[in-house]
């Protein structure tokens, strides 16, 4: 039921069109449901400053199994959710299954990537290990200073740009309506502390608010800051900074890469992620600044003295572009996604390092919640809920 004075309603109304409330929304419109996304710099994010790695395995971590398992659903669902959305919008999104080598600079280097390799070996993640010699043979370019590496197969690679552009394009086909203003609240029907509290809409900061029943809050570093969210999801999401280099080949140069580059460069880690139009991303920093979007002399020296120590040809590319984005981090390293507080309010955030890369499949987790389905088992502990019931809200 539409609240009072309400123009606009919808089925859902979704906060936020990164790459992860976008990608619901077309899903939630393809499965009949009327949407609204809301977003006030729409297509203008963290998800325009992404790398676009799609890489469960150089991405894992000791200690992070449960999000290992996510981010291999994730992978195995996004080939099938590129080709619709390339079918929907006749758009290429560049996914690239080359793979990641991780190549290490110096003797210590190699130790940490060596530990690290046992224990993705332990969890069943492919890993080939190589000598200076043979990481050359697969990417000529390198200095024949690395000391090894390893090449992990099941690690892909998207054009991220391509992609966001290609899932607002194939959003809009499907009908949804776009509202360029920010929510300012998720607005329940008994108050927000009733037991039995309902959505009933948000509030937008210019124009008034919009009726739907169910709420979806993907508003990605920002989400906090939604009103009428449990107070312990509101402090579960920080921003982590990240800047980022685009490089370009000089015309006429052909590429230099083939595969993303993951490198440790005496203890310092650099990706460098090739894209088919001869485009590469050299990144990132990783910064407990807050909502900081400055980019620093610092930060682009460093990328770059480290990107050159392992790839020296790097310097004759054209530095074309430098970026800073917002990672939504959580206390966990692990994404939020599911209903949250008043009954018909989903949470789709956190995604922190990996959001391009689950993004199709937290579509599919949002949209199974949305249509009273369960989301599959892989997405469980990433529930709203754990941060509720750590600070004792349930
Ligand atoms: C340097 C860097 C490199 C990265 N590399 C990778 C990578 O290689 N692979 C990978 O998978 N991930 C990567 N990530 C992470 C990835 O970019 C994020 O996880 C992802 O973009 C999160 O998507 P999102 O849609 O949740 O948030 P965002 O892309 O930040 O979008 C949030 C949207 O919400 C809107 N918004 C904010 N507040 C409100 C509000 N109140 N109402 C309405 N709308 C609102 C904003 O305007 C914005 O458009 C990287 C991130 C950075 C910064």
């Amino acid at each position: 039921m539409p609240a009072k004075g309400v123009a606009v309603t919808a089925d859902v109304v979704i906060a936020g069109g990164g790459v992860i409330g976008t990608a619901i929304a077309w899903r939630a419109a393809a499965a009949g449901l009327d949407v609204v996304l809301a977003d006030p710099a729409y297509g203008d994010a963290a998800s325009l400053v992404a790398a676009g790695m799609l890489a469960p395995v150089s991405e894992a971590l000791f200690g992070e199994g449960a999000l290992l398992r996510v981010n291999l659903l994730a992978l195995a669902r996004f080939p099938s959710f590129a080709a619709e959305l390339e079918q929907v919008t006749g758009h290429r999104v560049g996914l690239r299954r080359e793979g990641t080598l991780a190549v290490a600079f110096d003797a210590g280097d190699y130790a940490a990537l060596t530990r690290l390799t046992a224990f993705r070996r332990s969890a069943g993640l492919e890993a080939e290990e190589l000598d200076s010699r043979a990481c050359r043979k697969l990417e000529s370019f390198l200095t024949p200073d690395v000391h090894g590496g390893v090449l992990f197969p099941g690690d892909w690679s998207v054009d991220n740009r391509r992609y966001a552009a290609a899932l607002r394009e194939a959003a809009a086909a499907a009908g949804v309506r776009v509202v360029r203003d920010r929510v300012t609240a998720v607005l329940t029907a008994d108050g927000a502390d009733g037991a039995n509290a309902r959505v009933r809409g948000v509030a937008l900061a210019e124009s008034g608010e919009i009726g739907s029943d169910r709420v979806v809050v993907a508003a990605g570093s920002w989400s906090g800051a939604v009103q009428g969210l449990p107070a312990g999801l509101r402090s579960a999401v920080r921003p982590v900074k990240g800047q980022l280099l685009r490089l370009r080949h000089p015309d006429g140069m052909p590429p230099v890469l083939t595969h993303t580059i993951r490198a440790t460069v005496r203890g310092a880690d650099v990706y460098l992620v090739p894209r088919a139009d001869g485009e590469v991303i050299v990144g990132a920093t990783q910064e407990e600044r807050g909502p900081d979007l400055t980019v620093t002399a610092g930060a682009v020296h460093d990328l770059l003295h480290d990107a050159m120590s392992v790839l020296p040809v790097t310097s004759e590319l054209i530095l074309a572009e430098t970026c800073a984005g917002l990672r939504p981090g959580t206390p966990d390293n692990g994404p939020i996604v599911g209903d949250a507080g008043p009954g018909g309010l989903l949470l789709a955030t956190g995604h922190y390092r990996n959001g391009i890369l689950m993004s199709a499949a937290t579509a599919d987790a949002a949209v199974a919640c949305l249509t009273g389905r369960a989301p599959a088992p892989e997405w469980e502990p990433f529930g709203p809920g754990r941060f509720l019931t750590r600070q004792g809200e349930r």
